[in-house]
C-alpha cells in the first residue's frame, strides 16, 4: 500500500496493546489470538458496499458504525460472546478527515461492545467494507439455525418493520417528521446487535436467527435447515410505535414480513423450557413477543386472525445507488 495509506492506519486503527487474547494485533504480517480454553471459535463476515448497503456520502462515522454493528448481529445470533474482528476498507482515495471520522465510529462500538481491531487490509477502489468478527461460544451451545423441532413457539426479542421503514425515508418514499427521522436514521445506521439477549437465551432457546433479511425469509432459513415448517400469526408480529403511526398495518406489515434489516433474533423455545423462559421475562432479562409454532411441513404459513393469508415476499431491496 502507499506510504499515505500506512500512515493513516498507524494514526487511526492501531489499537493500544492488552485486548484479551491478543498477543499480536495490528502491526505483523498476521494477527495471534489465543482462543480461550475449552471455546469454540465462532467467525462471521459482512461486506458493505457503498452506494449498494449505504449510500456512498453517508457519515463515515455512521457507516462504521452499521458495518461492525451488523457484523455482531451475527455473532448474537449464534450466541457467542464478541472477542476480535478484522477490517477490509477499499477507499476511493485515502481521505484522511473520511478516515478519521470512520474510525471514530469504528472505536464507539468496538469500545461498546468489548471488542478489539486486530488487523486487516487497505485497498483503493469502489467504496466497501468488509469486517469479519470473532466471538467465543461453549461447544454445544451455539444457536443454530438447524435446530427447530416440530412444536416449538417461535419468538422476536422486538419490532420489526423498522428497517424497511428506514429505507423509505433514505429513499425519500416516505416524508416523516423530525423526530420519526431520526428514530429511522438512529435504528439504519446503529441496529442494536441483541448479544445481551442471545447469551441469556443459550440453553433455552433452539434455533435463532437475526432478521436481516425480513421476518418470513429469515424464519424460512431456519424451517429449511431444520426440515420443518412455521406459522406466524400476523396480529402479533410487534410494529414498533412510529411505524404504526406513520402507515397502515398493511403497510407496517408487510415492511415487517419483507423488510430486512430489522437485527431483532428471531428464535425457537421448546415446549420444555417455556417455564424458564417465562420466568426471564418476568425478571426483565428478557424482551420477547410470541410470534407462532414451528410444525410439520415446510415453509412459513401466515395466519391472521386464525385465516391465512397469502403475503408478497419480495424480500429484501438493497439501497440502490440513487443518493
Ligand atoms: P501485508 O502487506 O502483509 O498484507 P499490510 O501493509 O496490508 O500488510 O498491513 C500492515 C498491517 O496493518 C497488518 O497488521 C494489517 O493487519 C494492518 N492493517 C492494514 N489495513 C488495515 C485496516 N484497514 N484496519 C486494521 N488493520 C489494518
Ligand atoms: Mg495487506
Amino acid at each position: 500500500m502507499a506510504v499515505g495509506e500506512f500512515e493513516l492506519i498507524e494514526r487511526y486503527f492501531r489499537q493500544e496493546a492488552g485486548a484479551l487474547g491478543v498477543a499480536m494485533g495490528v502491526g505483523d504480517d498476521c494477527a495471534l489470538l489465543n482462543v480461550p480454553e475449552g471455546q469454540q471459535l465462532a467467525v462471521s463476515m459482512d461486506t458493505l458496499v457503498g452506494g449498494i448497503h449505504f449510500p456512498k456520502n453517508a457519515d463515515p462515522e455512521l457507516i462504521a458504525e452499521r458495518a461492525l454493528r451488523v457484523n455482531l448481529s451475527d455473532l448474537a445470533a449464534m450466541g457467542a460472546e464478541p472477542m476480535w474482528f478484522t477490517l477490509g476498507l477499499t477507499l476511493p482515495n485515502a481521505n484522511s478527515q473520511w478516515v478519521k471520522g470512520f474510525s471514530q465510529g469504528l472505536f464507539r462500538v468496538a469500545n461498546e461492545y468489548n471488542i478489539a481491531l486486530v488487523g486487516g487490509d487497505t485497498t483503493r477502489g469502489h467504496l466497501s467494507i468488509t469486517i469479519q468478527v470473532h466471538g467465543t461460544v461453549e461447544p454445544g451451545r451455539a444457536l443454530m439455525r438447524g435446530n427447530a423441532s416440530v412444536g416449538d413457539e417461535v419468538f422476536v426479542t422486538g419490532p420489526v418493520g423498522n428497517g424497511a421503514a428506514a429505507l423509505a425515508v433514505i429513499k425519500q418514499e416516505l416524508e416523516v417528521g423530525k423526530s420519526a427521522f431520526n428514530y429511522f436514521m438512529d435504528h439504519y445506521y446503529r441496529p442494536q446487535p441483541q448479544l445481551q439477549q442471545a447469551k441469556t437465551l443459550c440453553g433455552i432457546a433452539e434455533a435463532a436467527i437475526d432478521i436481516s433479511d425480513g421476518l418470513v425469509a429469515d424464519l424460512g432459513h431456519i424451517c429449511e435447515q431444520s426440515v420443518v415448517g412455521a406459522t406466524l400469526h400476523l396480529e402479533r408480529v410487534p410494529l414498533s410505535e412510529p411505524v404504526t403511526k406513520l402507515v397502515p398495518f398493511e403497510k407496517g406489515i408487510q415492511w415487517a414480513l419483507s423488510g430486512g434489516d430489522d437485527y431483532q433474533l428471531c428464535f425457537t423455545v421448546p415446549p420444555s423450557r417455556m417455564s424458564q423462559l417465562e420466568a426471564l421475562v418476568d425478571q426483565k432479562r428478557l424482551q420477547v413477543h410470541h410470534i407462532g409454532e414451528i410444525t410439520r411441513g415446510k415453509g412459513v404459513t401466515c395466519l391472521y386472525n386464525g385465516e391465512e393469508v397469502s403475503i408478497n415476499t419480495e424480500g429484501y431491496q438493497h439501497f440502490d445507488s440513487k443518493g
